[in-house]
């Protein structure tokens, strides 16, 4: 993990792929096999015993998303590169540079990349977090009767 004390500067490595810290490990791309998110990657940044938080920067290839899920614990996301679309509750919200989004406690939330551009953003969370739920078939049946989300979500 990261420790200012091991090395307190990390410089910024930006990569034709995308946005990267000297040291800190990049879990690459991946889909999950159920396609619950596609093409999205993660680096821890910050995540220290006494600091109750994490700061994780993550990054959505062009077309691809987050996971769709609730949980208690809430999300402060600012938005650093590209685009693109969140679910956050009931609404559709457009994502540009520098945007922050809140996601309050269960609420339903996931995060897409335009078609044609990433969207790499930084998510502080709890460090000691809950587990996140997943949508039953009943819970996108009700979140699919709103056309906008519908479209979303397609
Ligand atoms: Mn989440």
């Amino acid at each position: 993990m990261t420790h200012p004390e091991d090395k307190p500067h990390r410089a910024f490595m930006p990569t034709p792929d995308g946005h990267r810290w000297e040291g800190v490990e990049h879990k690459p791309y991946k889909e999950d096999e159920r396609a619950l998110f596609k093409d999205i990657s993660r680096q821890t940044l910050f995540s220290r015993p006494d600091i109750a938080g994490e700061l994780r920067y993550f990054e959505v290839a062009p077309g691809g998303h987050s996971t769709l899920e609730r949980h208690e614990h809430v999300h402060a996301v600012l938005i650093l590169r590209g685009g693109g679309q969140a679910l956050v509750g009931d609404r559709v919200v457009a994502l540009l540079q520098n945007d922050l989004v809140t996601v309050p406690p269960m609420t339903w939330h996931q995060f897409r990349a335009g078609p044609d551009v990433p969207l790499g953003f930084l998510c502080m969370v709890d460090a000691q977090r809950d587990k996140p739920q997943l949508p039953t078939e009943n819970d996108l049946e009700s979140l699919k009767a709103d056309a906008v989300i519908a479209k979303f979500l397609a």
